[in-house]
């Protein structure tokens, strides 16, 4: 990382946009993260980046020529901007930090280019960030896999031998990701009861979320060619929270022996902000310690875990107030990024820019800590209990999720915004 690169993470760096200032806004002058918004006034979807209560138009700068990206930010998705290379995303990141901070009047002081270059947040429609090739889901969190295995297996041997020994996943469906605010529909599948020989066809009654986050690849690779763990990082673009929607029921009669299928496939909810991997660099640290000692092909040198706050909410339809179900932290992931993508390609596989990578359910140690309805109630067996009265064992229609995400510096926080998805019925069989 240069010394121009450093600069923009100053914890005391501030900008001329006081919103951004508010220790308490999820994107301060040090986050700068990016997405696709469109307005009433332009209702083109383009990229744009966050600062405070506003969003700022690069397509708007590019042709103020105080910024440069080939043309890339009138696209409808950032793909083809990711795709210039780390390079042009620090130079974009350098360049808008200077513009942005509390010195620089360029912009500051130029009200006809701010009117065109810069757009409330609350007055923006946010859009898919990238296009997705493809997505693959991994199960990383000990904890989760071993409240999982201790449920549905044996809790003396919750966890199987192939778990600490490779990052697990599976291939999910790219085609149903959606951004933040899309609602999602309670699915209908095959349901296998307790004492009846065969299923039957209907809405799911364990609907669920997981508590995840996602990273998008910013530099693929060819088929055949592998990623080396060591060098996985610089192939990661950004950060985003992701909801992996889950239906209990079908899961648990579909799962043998391939994986999940429609129990996942109906929906997966991403924030439409995009926090750079530079962004969080000052919040790097250690990932739990791994034994046994990984194959060599996974071992990388280093701090590859990140110091992330996570929180959701849910708001029961109609009511005032949400109550927080789960708190935790995505440094306890215990496999990184960086082995997730370097074991993904071990085998030869390419990746492509743009493919999304979650990080599987992200969960505590303990009760309020799960990143699953399934953990935190075990199964349905105990409801957690709401705000305004009522409990819930899984998700009922109206229900609203939001999941958050945030770094926590010294009087700033690098936020990564809202991942937001409500319940609507499922489709009538009749
Ligand atoms: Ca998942």
């Amino acid at each position: 990382m240069n010394d121009a690169l450093k600069a923009t993470l100053a914890p005391t760096l501030k900008s001329w946009i006081e919103s951004a200032n508010d220790p308490r806004s999820d994107f301060p002058i040090q986050n700068l993260p990016f997405g696709v918004f469109s307005d009433a006034v332009n209702e083109r979807p383009r990229a744009g980046v966050a600062i405070g209560d506003w969003i700022v138009d690069l397509a708007a700068l590019k042709d103020a020529r105080l910024i440069d990206a080939h043309g890339t930010f009138s696209e409808p998705r950032l793909n083809a901007f990711i795709a210039l290379g780390r390079e042009s995303w620090r130079a974009v990141r350098v360049a808008l930090s200077a513009l942005l901070a509390r010195d620089t009047p360029t912009l500051r002081d130029d009200a006809a280019l701010r009117r065109r270059a810069l757009v409330p947040r609350e007055t923006a429609t946010m859009h898919l960030p990238v296009e997705i090739p493809g997505y693959a889901d991994f199960y990383s969190s000990k904890e989760h896999a071993t409240n999982v295995g201790s449920m549905f297996r044996d809790p003396k041997n919750a966890l199987l031998p192939n778990w600490s020994e490779m990052p697990i996943a599976y291939n999910g469906r790219a085609s149903s990701v959606v951004v933040s605010g899309t609602p999602v529909r309670r699915p209908n599948g095959q349901l296998k009861l307790p004492d009846e020989p065969r299923p039957i066809f209907g809405a799911c009654r364990k609907l669920d979320i997981e508590l995840e986050t996602g990273f998008i690849v910013g530099q693929g690779n060819a088929l055949g060619e592998p990623i080396p763990c060591e060098e996985a990082e610089a192939h990661i673009f950004g950060m985003v929270l992701l909801n992996d929607w889950s239906a209990r029921d079908i899961q648990q009669w579909e799962y043998v022996p391939l994986g999940p299928f429609n129990s996942k496939t109906f929906a997966t909810t991403i924030s439409p902000w995009i926090v750079t991997l530079d962004a969080l660099e000052p919040f790097r640290t250690a990932t739990p310690a791994q034994e046994p000692e990984p194959l060599a092909y996974l071992r990388h040198a280093g701090d590859h875990a990140f110091d992330i706050e996570l929180s959701v909410d849910l708001r029961p339809e109609g009511a005032a107030t949400a109550t927080t179900i789960s708190r935790t932290n995505f440094k306890l992931m215990y496999w990184s990024m960086a082995q997730q993508l370097a074991h993904h390609t071990v085998s030869g596989c390419n990746t492509r820019v743009g493919d999304l990578l979650g990080s599987g359910t992200i969960s505590g140690p303990t009760p309020d800590s799960c990143g699953s309805l399934l953990e935190a109630t075990w199964n349905g067996q105990r409801p957690v209990r709401l705000e305004e009265g009522g409990e819930r064992a899984f998700l009922q229609d109206g229900d609203e999720i939001t999941l958050r995400g945030w770094c926590q510096g010294e009087g700033y926080r690098v936020g990564f915004g809202e991942c937001v998805g409500r319940i609507l019925p499922a489709r009538s069989l009749t």
